[in-house]
C-alpha cells in the first residue's frame, strides 16, 4: 500500500500525458512556452481567481505574494504555527517577522478569535494556510484585515481545489498561492507552483518577479528571482487539472469511508470538516492520543502513514532562537502535534486497501 499511489494515477492518465509532454519535446519550448499560458489561463478558470500565474514551487509562490506586496524588513505577518515550514520560512526570508497565531481545535486552521490581540502597528498581512485541504474561516479573516488595512494572502498549498462558500480556494483573498509537489492533491511531476491575486497590478509585479524583475528583455526594474515553471510541468499539469474535479469527488468519497468507519472508536478522533467547507482532503488526518502506538502499529503491518506535523513552526530553531515563543506559548499547536496522523489518502486507494487500515484501527483501538 502507498501513502499516495502518482503511478495508479500516471497509468490512468497515461496516454494523455505522454502525449502532452511528448508536444513540448516536439516543439522545444522548455521555458514558458505555449503549455505554460495553457496551464494559467486553466487554473484561473478553475479557481475563478481573475489572474493566475505559474511558477517553480509553493516555495516560490509565497515569496513573490509577499515581496509584491512590498513586505519585507519591519513588517509582521501573522499566520498559523501549525503549518509546513515554507510559509514562516518565505515570511522571515523577505526579512518581515512572522507571528504566529494558534490554531483551533475543531480543524486546527486559524483561531480567528486570537488574529486581532496579535496585531501591532507593524502588521501588514495576514497568512491563513488551508490545513489538510480545508480553507480557513476566510470571510472572518477578510473582515479583521479590512478594519486593520491588512492584506490576506492565503497559502493554498494544501487546499487547491477546495471551495469555501461555494468559491474556490485561490480565489479567496487578494492574493493566493498554491504548491503542485507531486504528493499534493494536485501535483506535477516534480516541483510546481502558483500564485492568484484579484489584480492586474500585482499579476505585472510577480510575472516580473518571476523572472529576474524584467519588464523587458534585460531590463531589470525589481529584484526578483528564476521561479519560473517549466512547460514539461504545464504539460502534465493541463492534463491532470481536466480530471480533477472528479478526483475532488472521488477523495471525498474515500474520506467519508474513513470517517465511517472509525467513528466512535475509543482513543480516536476523526476530522471535522465545517459546513461552509469541501475540502480536497490534501491529508486524511485522524488525531489520537497514543500516536506513537498507533503508527507504529500501522507501520508493522505494512501501512504508510505520516505526521503532518511533529513540531510547530514556533519550536522551530529558526524562529525559537528570536525568544518571542517557548513551549506552552501556543497549546492548542503544541497538542495537535503530538496527536496528529495522516492516512493513506489519494483518489487511487483501493477499497480493500482502505478496509484494511480501517480494520487495522479498530483492532488498536479494542
Ligand atoms: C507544500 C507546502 C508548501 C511548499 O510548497 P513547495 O511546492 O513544496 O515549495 C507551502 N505551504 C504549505 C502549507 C505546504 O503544504
Amino acid at each position: 500500500m502507498q501513502f499516495v499511489n502518482l503511478q495508479a494515477q500516471y497509468q490512468a492518465y497515461k496516454n494523455e500525458i505522454d502525449e502532452a509532454m511528448q508536444q513540448v519535446l516536439d516543439e522545444g519550448s522548455f521555458i514558458l512556452g505555449p503549455a505554460v499560458r495553457e496551464l494559467e489561463e486553466n487554473l484561473s478558470l478553475f479557481t475563478g481567481a481573475p489572474y493566475a500565474l505559474s511558477c517553480a514551487s509553493g516555495t516560490d509562490a509565497l515569496w513573490l505574494a509577499l515581496t509584491a506586496w512590498d513586505i519585507g524588513p519591519g513588517d509582521e505577518v501573522i499566520t498559523t504555527p501549525f503549518t509546513f515550514f515554507a510559509t514562516a520560512e518565505m515570511i522571515a526570508l523577505t526579512g518581515a517577522t512572522p507571528v504566529f497565531c494558534d490554531v483551533r481545535e475543531s480543524d486546527l486552521n486559524l483561531d480567528v478569535t486570537k488574529i486581532e490581540e496579535k496585531i501591532t502597528p507593524r502588521t501588514r498581512a495576514i497568512m491563513p494556510v488551508g490545513l489538510y485541504g480545508q480553507p480557513c474561516e476566510m470571510d472572518k479573516i477578510e473582515k479583521i484585515a479590512k478594519k486593520h488595512g491588512l492584506v490576506v494572502i492565503e497559502d493554498a498549498a494544501q487546499s487547491f481545489g477546495a471551495s469555501y462558500k461555494q468559491k474556490r480556494s485561490c480565489n479567496l483573498s487578494e492574493l493566493a498561492t498554491t504548491s503542485f509537489f507531486p504528493a499534493k492533491p494536485l501535483g506535477c511531476y516534480g516541483d510546481g507552483g502558483a500564485v492568484f491575486c484579484q489584480s492586474e497590478k500585482l499579476y505585472k509585479k510577480m510575472e516580473s518577479l518571476r523572472n529576474h524583475g524584467q519588464i523587458a528583455r534585460y531590463t531589470h526594474e525589481y529584484i526578483g528571482i528564476n521561479g519560473r515553471m517549466d512547460s514539461l510541468q504545464a504539460a502534465v499539469l493541463n492534463v491532470k487539472l481536466s480530471h480533477y474535479e472528479k478526483e475532488i469527488e472521488v477523495r471525498n468519497a474515500v474520506a467519508q469511508g474513513y470517517n465511517k468507519g472509525l467513528a466512535g472508536l475509543a482513543g480516536i478522533q476523526v476530522p471535522e470538516v465545517s459546513k461552509e467547507v469541501e475540502s480536497v482532503w490534501a491529508q486524511y488526518t485522524v488525531r489520537c492520543a497514543d500516536r506513537e502506538g498507533l503508527q507504529q502499529f500501522l507501520t508493522e503491518k505494512g501501512v504508510p502513514t505520516a505526521v503532518h506535523y511533529p513540531k510547530p513552526l514556533h519550536m522551530q530553531t529558526p524562529f525559537l532562537v528570536c525568544g518571542t515563543y517557548r513551549k506552552g506559548s501556543l497549546p492548542v499547536a503544541e497538542k495537535a502535534a503530538g496527536e496528529v496522523l495522516s492516512l493513506p489518502m489519494c483518489a487511487w486507494i483501493k477499497p480493500s486497501e482502505q478496509e484494511e487500515v480501517i480494520d487495522l484501527i479498530r483492532a488498536f483501538a479494542k
